[in-house]
């Protein structure tokens, strides 16, 4: 599991950029990193070399990042992209380099390119990297991953009022359109489509400010519970992977963590006259763990309704999902035996399932 990444995707104008520069600040040691400036430079430097960045040919572009070199360096705007050696600054931002940064983005040459250059930038890093295909290709295994998203009209309306002035209801209309092309091109093209990673935690910062979603985001990485795990002998069964019932005390463990990590040890939850037995148990088996192997297993409080709490739990190795499943709880106070309320932290901390 890549701990020293958090990995943010997400639509045009959803904020991504300026959440992700806020909260590596937040983050002792962090550098932030912004995929899209890659994307955009090379769609630049197409320009300048006479190529058309809208009509991309992929063969030039391929020879044309040979002999390209990006860096992000410290500016006294902030980190900014410097490309051969120039800071091309605002040039990035024009809406002909963001429709160029969109068409060249569909090159598989250029993609495999600067995908190895930001998995470069991690090595020896904490990093917060932001873009479109974070989550799902350059660190699939990222410990933290979110995906920001925020109305259409929304959207707009920030990109307009970080350009400046007071945008009419056409021009937000203007803008809308032109980042619903782009929101589309990116979905649907093949190599690395825009999409939520499945284990993101998906947040639609509609109606929020920049500050509560940064103040979100580092809540959430905060109470994020990720448990290591490698197989002994004794769980595998005669076919050499985990015997399936196994995963019902992985489940268990990670559980015992993650209220921990709450600062509520279900030992203290105990003392405070409160049981949560289990009434239901679900794992789904989509691929074997074998001896050595080594497991993250997360999770997260998927509902507090009632009486009852629902606790999801994922389990990984490398990235990709094993096996998935929940337990649902009864809260019970010990005292009188009738079932009662789930804790207040617990209906604080609910994430939705995907
Ligand atoms: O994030 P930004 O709007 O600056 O990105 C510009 C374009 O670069 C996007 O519309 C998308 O086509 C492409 N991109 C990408 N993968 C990334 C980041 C950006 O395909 N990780």
């Amino acid at each position: 599991m890549a701990v020293n990444v958090v990995a943010i995707d997400g639509p045009a104008a959803s904020g991504k950029s300026s959440a992700a520069r806020l909260l590596a600040e937040a983050l002792p040691g962090s550098v932030y990193v912004n995929t899209g400036s890659m994307y955009r430079a090379v769609a630049w430097k197409a320009r300048r070399l006479g190529l058309d960045p809208k009509n991309p040919d992929p063969e030039k572009l391929a020879s044309l990042l040979e002999s390209t070199s990006m860096r992000f360096v410290p500016t006294p705007e902030g980190r900014e992209l410097e490309v051969d050696g120039l800071l091309p600054g605002d040039e990035l931002r024009t809406e002909e380099i963001s429709a160029g940064a969109s068409a060249v983005a569909t090159i598989p040459a250029v993609r495999e390119k600067l995908v190895q250059w930001q998995r470069e930038m991690a090595e020896g890093n904490r990093i917060v990297m932001e873009g479109r295909d974070i989550g799902t290709v350059v660190f699939p295994d990222a410990k933290y991953k979110f995906f920001l998203t925020a109305s259409p009209e929304e959207r707009a309306r920030r990109r307009l009022i970080q350009d400046g002035g007071n945008p009419s209801e056409e021009e937000i209309a203007r803008v809308a359109a032109e980042i619903a092309a782009r929101d589309k091109a990116d979905s649907s093209r093949a190599v690395a489509p825009l999409r939520r990673a499945e284990d993101a935690v998906l947040i639609d910062n509609t109606g929020m400010t920049l500050a509560e979603t940064v103040e979100l985001l580092c809540e959430k990485i905060r109470r994020k519970v990720v448990l290591p795990y490698r197989v002994p002998y004794a769980d595998t069964d005669q076919m050499g992977v985990v015997y399936y019932a196994n995963y019902f005390e992985y489940f268990e463990r990670f559980r015992n963590e993650l209220l921990r990590a709450c600062g509520y040890p279900y030992r203290v939850l105990e003392q405070e006259g409160i049981a949560m037995p289990v009434i239901e148990a679900v794992c789904r088996y989509k691929a074997s763990a074998r001896y050595d192997d080594e497991l993250d297993i997360t999770g997260f409080f998927a509902e507090a309704s009632g009486v009852k709490v629902k606790i999801v739990c994922r389990i990984y190795r490398a990235g990709q999902l094993l096996v998935e499943g929940h337990t649902v709880h009864a809260c019970v106070d010990m005292k009188t035996g009738r079932p009662t309320r789930p804790p207040r932290f617990v209906r604080d901390l609910l994430e939705p399932e995907n």
